[in-house]
């Protein structure tokens, strides 16, 4: 007892004893009971009646500090996978490089890890010094030891709605501060993958980042490129779907990772011509994330990749190909030079070509087509995608207001639409076309003004 109020009077100083936290009660840290989910605290209940420790960890913990909903939550403890996995009716082991258990209660998934231990050293390894898997169990202090930035190693126990803090981060979620635990260079050599994390990190809290976790960044990039593609892509996914990606994006060209390190981030920054195509379209991702709606990485992939999609377009009707055809060439080509190095799933990809597909039959207006393609299982996300390319300037706005006005219509609406379309002269569609803004994402109001870059 004594020794833990010592501990509170040193503060700062003290938390650098990595074996012992400091231990913050209600009072201190403020976090509000109501913004934990009744999932989490059944785990940790259930794990501590078992007589084992059980407390919320890592990104949850954190954003609870900050005073945000957590969008899920961790749950780290000393009982060993098999040992959870009796404690649940639904339980799953799952993983290689670091076993976890997945606990299921209806839809919501919660992620039970046991504590690390700091056996990282003779754990085996690629040439380069990545740790390939680690299942070797420890104390407490030593999973903290071994989680990556100080902020994301701090544990909650929602008994005694206390926290643990090992290292200090408390202090940095204060100060806004993004730190590496132990020596950056070596946790990045371990995995690479945590460049990406503090990229990914520093721009959706807006932390700065520690100087000495920063430094060896640009160095150690190409370290990334040992990684197995998919892992890459996972954690490109968290940071495109972040609700930040466009200040992610920036953030990666600031610490300079974003050179070869996925092909499609070389394309997406350094094309001139697409950026106001992918600004927009991350803009209305990040949106879409913050007002807690779904968004599809088909969607968001298929508009990074548009701008190559249409250069090669071009090039194939240049050499005579009909539009449609030269289309699925294009969508072919690109697709081909990223699923290699992308791991793009296959889902993924076939979301993209069908995104992309749709949008020359969004030009054919007459008799039965355009109710076809209404039919289209993926309509709603074509009709997105085609209203990103009015915004950005690529075409012409009368065509996406004429589909909102299709879209949104009833069936006489639609057929004065569709004779309106094929009877009209050019110049003079665009005064019929009714002049609503488009119901999508709110983001076609302003689209009228925006000046083509092409
Ligand atoms: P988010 O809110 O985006 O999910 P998070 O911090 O929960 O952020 P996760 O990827 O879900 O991030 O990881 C959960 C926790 O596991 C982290 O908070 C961190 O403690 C630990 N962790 C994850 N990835 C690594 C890594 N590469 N190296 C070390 N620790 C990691
Ligand atoms: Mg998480």
């Amino acid at each position: 007892m004594i020794k833990k109020l010592i501990r509170k009077f040193l503060g700062v100083k003290d938390q650098r004893d990595p074996t012992e936290p400091l231990i913050l009660g209600a009072a201190e840290h403020g976090i509000d009971p109501k913004l934990l989910s009744s999932n989490a605290i059944r785990v940790t209940q259930t794990l501590q009646e078992a007589g084992f420790k059980a407390f919320v960890v890592g990104g949850a913990v954190r954003d609870l500090l900050l005073g945000v909903k957590p969008k899920d939550f961790d749950i780290a403890t000393n009982a060993t996978p098999e040992e959870v996995k009796k404690l649940f009716r639904r339980a799953f082991i799952i993983g290689r490089r670091f076993q976890i258990v997945h606990v299921m209660f209806g839809q919501d998934l919660l992620e039970v890890t046991t504590f690390r231990g700091a056996g990282a050293a003779n754990a085996p390894k690629d040439e380069h010094g990545r740790v390939l898997r680690d299942n070797s169990f420890g104390p407490q202090h030593e999973d903290a030891m071994r989680r990556d930035f100080t902020i994301n190693a701090m544990y909650y126990d929602p008994a005694t709605q206390e926290v643990l803090d090992y290292h200090g981060g408390i202090a940095d979620i204060r100060d806004k501060i993004l730190r590496i635990i132990g020596q950056p260079e070596a946790r990045y050599r371990e995995d690479p993958v945590r460049m990406l994390r503090v990229v990914r990190f520093a721009a959706k809290l807006q932390f700065t980042i520690e100087p000495t976790t920063r430094e060896p960044i640009p160095v150690m990039a190409p370290l990334i490129d040992n990684v197995p593609a998919a892992r890459v892509f996972d954690e490109m996914l968290k940071l495109l779907m972040s609700g930040h990606a466009l200040a992610c994006l920036q953030q990666l060209r600031k610490e300079g990772l974003h050179h070869g390190l996925l092909p499609l981030l070389d394309v997406v920054l350094e094309q001139p011509i697409g950026m106001k195509f992918v600004t927009l379209a991350l803009e209305s991702t990040d949106n879409r994330v913050k007002a807690g709606k779904g968004v599809s990485p088909g969607f968001l992939f298929a508009s990074l990749l548009w701008h190559q999609v249409v250069e090669k377009w071009t090039a194939y009707r240049a050499a005579g190909e009909s539009p449609i055809p030269a289309l699925h060439l294009a969508a072919d080509d690109v697709l081909d030079s990223q699923t290699e190095q992308l791991a793009l799933q296959r889902r993924i990809a076939s979301d993209m070509r069908d995104i992309w597909s749709m949008q020359p039959r969004f030009e054919r207006r007459n008799g039965k087509t355009p109710y076809k393609l209404l039919e289209h299982p993926r309509f709603r996300a074509g009709y997105d995608f085609l209203l990103l390319r009015c915004e950005s300037g690529e075409i012409e706005m009368e065509l996406g207001e004429w589909w909102t006005a299709f879209y949104e219509g009833d069936a006489t609406e639609r057929e004065h639409l569709v004779v309106a379309a094929n009877s009209a002269p050019a110049g003079a569609k665009r005064k019929r076309a009714p002049r609503r803004a488009p119901r999508n994402k709110g983001a076609g109001a302003e689209a009228e003004s925006a000046p083509s870059e092409e």
